[in-house]
């Protein structure tokens, strides 16, 4: 027999990653709004990048629920993304990466140096 996961698959797993992702951002976007008066958030804007592993479906699912009882409940998420980038350690050039093997375009070394792609961060608030 086939092993049973109890949390229903990956797919369930990758949403608790996304919802612990929202929970984190809306608390960091309360705090601030708390700080200029306790207004409530109309946009919350979140810069994710292409290695942080969000699957952006189950953001959209997770956002509204953790939203709710929130300064944020009933604003928007949008989320930035930022692909990966590399850096030579031979020729310093800096590059997105087009294969699973990092090699710098300008002069072919593979590069283990990632510069960005890592990012989970929340980038910015507006307030109603
Ligand atoms: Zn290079």
């Amino acid at each position: 027999m086939a092993p049973v996961t109890p949390t229903g698959g990956p797919g369930l797993q990758w949403a608790v990653h996304e919802v612990s992702i929202c929970a984190a951002a809306v608390r960091a976007a309360e705090a601030k709004a708390r700080e200029l008066g306790g207004r409530r958030i109309a946009v919350l804007r979140l810069r994710i990048g292409a290695l942080a592993g969000v699957v952006p479906e189950a953001m959209e699912f997770a956002y509204p629920v953790v939203c709710r009882g929130t300064l944020a409940e009933g604003s928007r998420l949008e989320v930035e993304h930022v692909p990966v980038r590399c850096l030579c350690e031979s020729c310093e050039a800096e590059f997105e990466p087009k294969a699973a093997v990092y090699a710098c375009p300008t002069c072919g070394r593979p590069s283990e140096k990632i510069v960005s792609g890592r990012e989970l961060e929340l980038a910015q608030i507006e307030l109603e």
